[in-house]
C-alpha cells in the first residue's frame, strides 16, 4: 500500500480537539490539543506482547498536540524508538521515535476515557499472534514479512 492509499484509509478517523488521558496511578497526565487519529493499530510483535503483557494498540496524534506531564521514563526499545511507561505505577504511556523531528507520537488509547469508541483501524505481526489474543472484524491485516518489507525493524521482535 502507497501512501496515497494509507492516507485514504486513516483520513476519515483524523480529528481536531481535545482528549486528556492518565495512567493508572493519576501522576501521568497526557493533555492533546490538536490533530489526532481517532483510530487504533495493533501489534503482535514480540517485543510488543512482552511489554504490554499481551497485546499493544496504540494511535496517533501529532507530536506538538500533546503535553504530557508527570514522571515518565523512557525505554530504549531500539535504535530509532523509545517507549515511555509511569515510573510509579508502570503504565505504558508512548511509543516513540528518537528522531526529535518525527511529526507523529502512538499514544495508549486505554489512557483515554474518550478512546473507547476509536475504531480498530489495522494488526500488524498477525503471524505471530498468540491464540488468545485474536481480533475480529475487517481492519487491515499485515505479518511480520509484509511489515518489514517496508518498515525498520530490529532483531528479536520474533
Ligand atoms: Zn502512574
Ligand atoms: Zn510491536
Amino acid at each position: 500500500m502507497d501512501e496515497a492509499a494509507r492516507e485514504a484509509v486513516i483520513a476519515p478517523h483524523r480529528r481536531s480537539g481535545q482528549l486528556s488521558g492518565r495512567c493508572l496511578c493519576g501522576a501521568v497526565r497526557i493533555e492533546i490539543d490538536g490533530n489526532y487519529v481517532a483510530a487504533v493499530g495493533a501489534c503482535h510483535c514480540v517485543m510488543c506482547q512482552r511489554w504490554s503483557g499481551m497485546l499493544f494498540g496504540s494511535f496517533v496524534a501529532e507530536t506538538k498536540a500533546v503535553t504530557v506531564t508527570g514522571p515518565v521514563r523512557n525505554y530504549a526499545s531500539s535504535s530509532f524508538s523509545e517507549r515511555g511507561f509511569c515510573e510509579t505505577c508502570g503504565s505504558s504511556v508512548w511509543l516513540r521515535s528518537t528522531d526529535p523531528d518525527e511529526p507523529e507520537i502512538e499514544l495508549l488509547p486505554g489512557l483515554f476515557k474518550e478512546a473507547a469508541d476509536f475504531v480498530l483501524l489495522s494488526e500488524i505481526y498477525t503471524d505471530l499472534a498468540p491464540s488468545y489474543a485474536c481480533l475480529r472484524g475487517d481492519h487491515r491485516r499485515k505479518t511480520r514479512a509484509e511489515v518489514q518489507a517496508k518498515h525498520p525493524f530490529v532483531e528479536g521482535d520474533n
